[in-house]
């Protein structure tokens, strides 16, 4: 495993890390077998988004076992749990709550990187920075609790206002070939219209995100990558804006290549998807390039994919959104519904056909997706 500086902050990390969303919906020994197998085989680096209660007990308890030095904490700032769900929050008293939680079920004495949640909106990064939630993220770092800070979101411009703020040390930011060639004009609400890679031509990285790889760079902000496969989008051949689809390891190959980039956090569900990600440790150089791929002019849309994400909760009906859209997802590829698919949908606690269409959720999704139809169409595919 190789290791890298996390910039400036003098923690080093291996360069594959673990996001939290494969330890959603997990039993403790699953969750063990990952931290166990990342472990082992070098991965030190951990992201914790996650806010679900029985999450945060799992994987504190299997991290336990293991030395405290011998792994790297991101946790989120932000995420809270209410009623069943996860929910993004601004309010000090629920924040303070639920990072208390955190450190609790995860049994940490300290988090080495507090990572101010998602935030993709102008006016909720300004509202971080001048009102009480970056005063209460300092004091976590002067208390020692944190040892720096680090914020998440999809939006390059967010992202550059956090580099250069001089209080961020850590972006743990969406990056990979397809939206890397999104153009400048684009923000975070349109990024995925119909039209991006219609009649388009590839033309490299978009100018602002390039910009803001090497502003990174010269300031030592770190960036962690998320969204690295575009929730797997990329690994299909139909997925694929380029046509083709690309391997993890070309993936993670252009991921690293990024200035800035310490470390790809790649969200496993099992063992086989972290000795994917691993294989990359030992791949040749012709098995990385990704250029020839990337060659092939992109002409799909990614308006409308969910990237499975989970950020458009809470839902008014406490519907696992991202759960039913992948299983939706995982229907349409298929002739037919195979009635194992039918079985895992039957068994979330809530269903499509209880969407109301109160649009809630539509305000929280960074990726455009129609929610709402996606329910319906959902409702009509596995509950006729
Ligand atoms: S529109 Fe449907 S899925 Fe979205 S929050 Fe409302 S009830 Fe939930
Ligand atoms: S609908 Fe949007 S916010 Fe929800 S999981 Fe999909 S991409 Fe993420």
């Amino acid at each position: 495993m190789q290791y890298r500086e996390l910039g400036r902050t003098g923690i080093k990390v291996s360069e594959i890390g673990i996001g939290g969303e494969g330890f959603e919906n997990k039993s403790y020994s699953e969750c063990e077998s990952i931290i166990d197998c990342a472990l082992n085989n070098g991965i030190n680096f951990f992201d914790f988004y996650n806010s679900n209660p029985d999450v945060r007990s799992n994987a504190g308890t299997a991290l336990r076992r293991y030395p405290r030095s011998s792994f790297v904490i991101e946790g989120h700032i932000g995420s809270m749990w209410e009623n069943g769900q996860y929910r993004r929050t601004r309010n000090l008293e629920e924040i303070a709550d639920a990072y208390e939680n955190f450190l609790t079920r995860m049994q940490l004495d300290y988090v080495d990187i507090g990572m101010i949640h998602y935030v993709d909106d102008e006016r909720d990064f300004d509202g971080i920075l001048e009102g009480g939630i970056m005063e209460y993220a300092r004091k976590l770092k002067t208390a020692g609790i944190v040892r720096c800070l680090g914020i998440s979101t999809h939006n390059p411009d967010i992202a550059m206002k956090a580099a250069e703020s001089g209080f961020i040390d850590v972006i743990l930011f969406s990056i990979n070939a397809a939206y890397d060639m999104l153009p400048a004009s684009e923000d975070v609400d349109i990024l995925f219209e119909e039209s991006t890679f219609n009649n388009r031509t590839y033309e490299g990285i978009d100018p602002r995100r390039s910009l803001l790889y090497q502003t990174c760079q010269g300031v030592g902000v770190a960036l962690a990558v998320m969204k690295g496969y575009a929730a797997g989008v990329l690994l299909d051949d139909s997925g694929s804006p380029f046509g083709k689809a690309m391997t993890p390891v070309q993936c993670l190959h252009y991921c690293l290549t990024r200035p800035a980039a310490a470390s790809v956090m790649v969200g496993a569900a099992n063992t086989d998807e972290i000795f994917a990600a691993l294989a990359y440790e030992t791949a040749a150089d012709a098995q990385k390039d990704y250029s020839t791929i990337l060659a092939n002019a992109p002409k799909h849309a990614f308006h409308g994919h969910c990237m499975y994400c989970g950020h458009c909760a809470p839902c008014a009906k406490k519907i696992d959104i991202a759960a039913v859209n992948k299983y939706l997802d995982l229907a349409l590829i298929q002739k037919s519904v195979p009635e194992t698919l039918r079985d895992h949908y039957s068994l979330l606690e809530h269903h499509a056909d209880e969407c109301i269409a109160c649009g809630q959720c539509m305000k929280n999704c960074p990726f455009g997706v129609d929610i709402i139809g996606k329910m319906c169409q959902a409702a009509a595919l596995f509950e006729k």
